[in-house]
């Protein structure tokens, strides 16, 4: 019996990977940490098989003789985009938003720097057909694919060089590929990916070309090893935690013990000019953060749903300062719908005839999202009060001995004690569980550093007439 696109994906972990938690290996096909995620995950992937939403997420590729999914899509006119668009917004809205790292992020990298490809003949003569044939290998194997580029943290105020394990560098080469020594993080869903595409997006000097490489690291590698952070869905019952049973993405950091890359998947070497081009190729950028954002609004959505589902349920939806802190949601949500317009409308065909979406109102969308959802669930939290404290520890206490005390005492507004009870579990595993707190860090990092980045709209925008403007005024006055 053919196997579905999910099961594949499943089989696909079974490879001999070194995946650590609790200090002990583990497979991750079998272990609780990952059921919930993997079940989703699979359903994803599922989707791709089915006819009646294939077609919505996926695009039939003549190279491969299948449908693939349209983060793989080269955007050539608006059609594109939009067909690339609506299956980010299918996958985030079958996991509300929350789960961020489902491959289309890193596979939107990818195709963004296949299909600039030629920029990077002249660092390397064989970057294309490397790329090329990974490109069509992704697509052929329905690959999961995680980008990891940042570096652990030692000490961030040593310059790059100082101390020689702070960043991944190549101790040695061989016929086979580089190999390859030190850490990388975080990798989100790393102990799930097929691969791992990593590459510094720090600047490395002319002086350490044996920081600056560009690899696609097979995630059985001998001596690579994937460390995660302690499990939110284990022991976590859909009831209680609806949410992080279901949408933990697992983080972990990678260490690299020896690993050697072969040589076909060594796309750029020794090459700090050629890896400050690839981390500033503005189609990979916009393609892929053009992915995040839809994710953000709808994950904002959510959030909003459920702050003014709180707010009816306990009777406060009317006051005017609750009224005004759910404009604020509204807000936020529509803000981010705009500039996704924006990026979309806006879109510019390159030189190479890809239609790449308009980076300056993604960016501004993606950092508006390091504030807005920290703020978004301190509304929340604001709204529900004490209310996340006045539920039972397990929902299944409601048929309890206690089940009169409860439907009785901790009914709502609009809603019986039952789902006001589920509301309240729902919203706490978003706001105040661990996975919350995990949440609030991650749309605050996941692209970097949020100062820097706001600071880099400052560096980067094009303010001349603003400020000429300005003199103008002051020159004629
Ligand atoms: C949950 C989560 C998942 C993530 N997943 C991924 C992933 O899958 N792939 C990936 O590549 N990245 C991922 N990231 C992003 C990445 O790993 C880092 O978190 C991000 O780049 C910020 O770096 P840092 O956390 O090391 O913070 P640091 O850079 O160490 O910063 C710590 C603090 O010091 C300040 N600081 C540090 N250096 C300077 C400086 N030079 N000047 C001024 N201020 C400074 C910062 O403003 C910050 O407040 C993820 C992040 C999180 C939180």
């Amino acid at each position: 019996m053919q196997l579905t696109r999910g099961e594949q994906f499943i089989n696909s972990l079974k490879d001999g990977r070194k995946v650590w938690l609790e200090g002990k290996e583990i497979e991750v096909t079998t272990h609780a940490a990952f059921h919930g995620t993997l079940n989703t995950i699979s359903r994803l992937f599922t989707m791709l098989d089915e006819p009646e939403l294939s077609n919505q997420i996926g695009f039939y590729d003549t190279a491969q003789e299948k449908i693939v999914h349209n983060a793989f899509l080269l955007p050539r006119e608006q059609a594109d985009l939009r067909k690339r668009a609506a299956a980010f917004r299918i996958w985030a809205e079958h996991t509300n938003g929350v789960m961020s790292r489902l491959s289309d992020y890193a596979r939107s990298r990818l195709t963004g720097w296949y299909a600039t490809k030629e920029r990077y003949h002249v660092y390397d003569k064989h970057f294309g057909d490397k790329i090329s044939r990974y490109y069509e290998e992704a697509k052929a194997k329905d690959l999961f694919l995680t980008a990891v580029q940042r570096e652990p943290q030692v000490n961030r105020s040593q310059a790059i060089g100082d101390d020689p394990d702070a960043i991944l560098r190549v101790i040695g080469k061989n016929s086979e590929g580089l190999i390859v020594r030190g850490a990388k993080m975080i990798a989100t869903a790393g102990p799930y990916s097929n691969d791992f595409i990593v590459y510094p997006v720090t600047k490395i000097p002319e002086n350490h070309p044996e920081y600056a490489h560009m690899m696609i690291v097979p995630a059985n590698s001998k001596g690579l090893h994937m460390m995660c952070r302690e499990s939110f869905a284990e022991l976590r019952n859909h009831h209680d935690y609806p949410i992080s049973s279901r949408y933990d993405e697992m983080d972990a950091v990678l260490f690299f013990d020896d690993v050697v890359v072969p040589w076909e998947r060594v796309l750029l070497h020794d090459n700090p000019e050629a890896l400050w081009q690839i981390r500033m190729n503005e189609a990979s950028s916009s393609l892929a953060y053009h992915q995040s954002i839809i994710r953000l609004q709808v994950k904002l959505e959510f959030v909003t749903g459920l702050a003014c589902a709180i707010a009816e349920s306990i009777g406060v939806n009317q006051f005017l300062n609750i009224q005004e802190k759910l404009g604020e949601l509204v807000n936020q949500v529509q803000t981010i719908k705009g500039l996704i317009i924006a990026s979309e409308v806006e879109a510019k065909a390159d030189e190479f005839g890809n239609l790449i979406p308009a980076f300056t109102y993604i960016e501004t969308a993606r950092n508006l999202g390091s504030r807005y959802y920290p703020r978004a669930l301190e509304i929340i939290q604001t709204i529900g009060a004490g209310g996340f404290f006045q539920v039972p520890s397990t929902c299944s206490e409601i048929e309890g001995p206690l089940g009169t005390y409860i439907q009785t005492y901790l009914q709502g507004a609009s809603l019986k004690a039952d789902e006001k009870v589920k509301l309240f579990k729902l919203a706490w595993d978003l706001v105040g569980s661990p996975l919350a707190s995990r949440h609030k860090l991650y749309e605050q990092f996941y692209a970097g550093d949020p100062v820097r980045n706001l600071a880099g709209q400052y560096v980067n925008f094009d303010k001349d007439k603003m400020i000429g403007e300005v003199f103008s005024m002051v020159r004629s006055s």
